[in-house]
């Protein structure tokens, strides 16, 4: 569940092995939503008073449409993550992102935060093959599938040329 005991990390560091599922209630409508569960593994361990630090990786596939051909397909996203989480107003010169805590929770829930990193981690646009053909600029056919009507485009003083008798034969 990505939720962890504030005072189990303050004991120890936490080993974090776990998943954000693709249908978890942090996802917002209009999110890059990942196909299948996101992967999280890392540490979480205390930063000084009221203050943890998770150190760690994400890993999960989203989907994303081509720019060529504009198909949609699952592109792989792999990113490290440093985030701090702090009850109380943080410096900018801490290392990593940083996340608030309620005061008072007694557990720290990683779902924002990894949910943030995903958004940023997920590419925008993509190509589904590094030789995506793209689309027909006439037709708007996927290239992809082979070669549309209007292809191989015939210059029409060529055609008219094709309609003479041939002289070649004599
Ligand atoms: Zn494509
Ligand atoms: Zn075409």
């Amino acid at each position: 569940m990505l939720c962890y005991d504030l005072r189990a990390i303050e004991a120890k560091a936490v080993t974090v092995d776990d998943t954000l599922n693709a249908d978890d209630a942090v996802w917002i409508e209009g999110d890059p939503t990942p196909v299948h569960a996101v992967h999280v593994h890392g540490r979480l361990s205390t930063a000084g008073t009221g203050r943890y630090y998770f150190s760690g990786h994400l890993s999960g596939e989203t989907t994303v449409s081509c720019r060529r051909c504009l198909s949609d397909f699952a592109a792989p996203v792999d990113e490290e993550v440093h985030v701090v989480f702090a009850g109380d107003e943080l410096s900018d010169d801490a290392d990593g992102d940083v996340y608030p805590i309620d005061p008072g929770a007694i557990e720290l829930d990683l779902r924002p935060a990894i949910r943030e990193e995903w958004l940023l981690a997920a590419p925008a646009y993509a190509l589904c093959r590094p030789d995506c053909q793209g689309l027909c600029a006439q037709c708007g056919a996927d290239k992809n599938l082979g070669p549309c009507q209007c292809a191989p485009r015939v210059d029409p003083r060529w055609s008219a040329l094709a309609g003479l008798p041939r002289t070649d034969a004599q």
